[in-house]
């Protein structure tokens, strides 16, 4: 087992210098370890953040500055585009894009989500990395079981390790692979955007089942992909596979309210990425970004007739 380390500091050697770990906003032996961990998952480096959207953060602003616009993945997590905006005022910019083609001229950096969430859409990879500009996949759905972005020739892969790669809903973490993340790394050091050793570890205990887990959800997902969209209540499902999420549309938003509130297996919360199913209708934080019906399913590791039996019963209270 992994050892959980947590010290903020460590003795220097017997001549006075440091050694490899001296002060943890520098660097801590349960979060290195982890990071190697991740890093060779991805095929490359890795670095935690003390969230995602903290480890988007700190990419944007250590690329980026003032002037620069990003070219974003439209239907892409509702949170970063809230994050590109609350930086606005420090002169970054953003503009969305239908990710299924070309990125726009004349941006600094483009950001892919695979798949997106809610929308499930897949980037094209091989016309965003003909793009000038470095290109970061946000590949928290996807996770390395399916994708490794970096293989693709993108320059960064992020990650909200709070979803499958933590696995338990219980780790608020991010993550960012590359090829070399000296420069980010010490960016982080000095903006002090530094993860905690506790989430680490439940990273390190999270990556020993991921294979499992996540190829486990994937099976079960298609087989409620597939009843879902046989089902009349159900207007259409959307599921490109490589995980367990999914989202599927209901008439309306008072029949979608009417199926979230209904359920008793799956609860009835946000996030995506655990064990536990979960499911919610998306319009609550998204406002008219999304269909008033539509639902965001995160399906977990119950057996597949449950989570279904579970389902069935509450769209058949619509
Ligand atoms: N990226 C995606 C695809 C997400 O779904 C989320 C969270 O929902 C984030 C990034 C942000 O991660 P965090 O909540 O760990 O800050």
């Amino acid at each position: 087992m992994e050892s959980l380390d947590r010290s903020t500091i460590w003795p220097y050697d017997e001549r006075g210098e440091p050694r490899e770990f001296y002060y943890s906003r520098y660097a801590s032996p349960t979060v290195a370890e982890a990071e190697r961990a991740l890093g060779a998952l991805e095929g490359g480096e890795a670095l935690l953040f003390p969230s995602g959207t903290g480890a988007a953060t700190a990419l944007v602003l250590s690329l980026l500055g003032p002037g620069d616009t990003i070219a974003l993945a439209a239907g892409a997590y509702f949170g970063t585009a809230v994050t590109f905006q609350t930086l606005a005022k420090w002169g970054l910019h953003y503009v969305e894009f239908d990710q299924t083609g070309p990125p726009p001229d004349g941006v600094q950096l483009v950001w892919l989500e695979a798949p997106s969430n809610p929308f499930l859409t897949m980037p094209d990879l091989e016309a965003a990395v003909a793009h000038p500009a470095p290109v970061v996949v946000d590949s928290t759905v996807s996770t390395p079981v399916y994708l490794r972005p970096l293989e693709h020739g993108a320059d960064f892969a992020l990650h909200s390790v709070t979803k499958y790669l933590g696995g338990h809903d219980d780790a608020l973490l991010g993550a960012v692979a590359g090829r070399d993340l000296a420069e980010l790394h010490t960016f982080r050091t000095r903006t002090g955007i530094s993860p905690a050793p506790d989430p680490a570890w439940l990273l390190l205990r999270g990556l020993k089942t991921l294979d499992a887990r996540v190829r486990r959800q994937t099976e079960t997902a298609q087989t409620i992909a597939h009843r879902l969209a046989e089902h009349p209540k159900v207007v259409s499902v959307r599921y490109p596979g490589l995980s367990g999420l999914m989202s599927f549309d209901v008439a309306d938003g008072d029949a979608a309210r009417t199926v979230e509130t209904s359920t008793e297996l799956i609860a009835n919360a946000t996030s995506l990425g655990g064990v536990t199913s979960v499911m919610e209708s998306r319009h609550r934080w998204e406002g008219d970004r999304v269909p008033a019906g539509l639902l965001r399913l995160s399906v977990g590791l119950e057996p597949a007739d449950a989570i279904w039996a579970d389902l069935a019963q509450a769209l058949n209270k619509v």
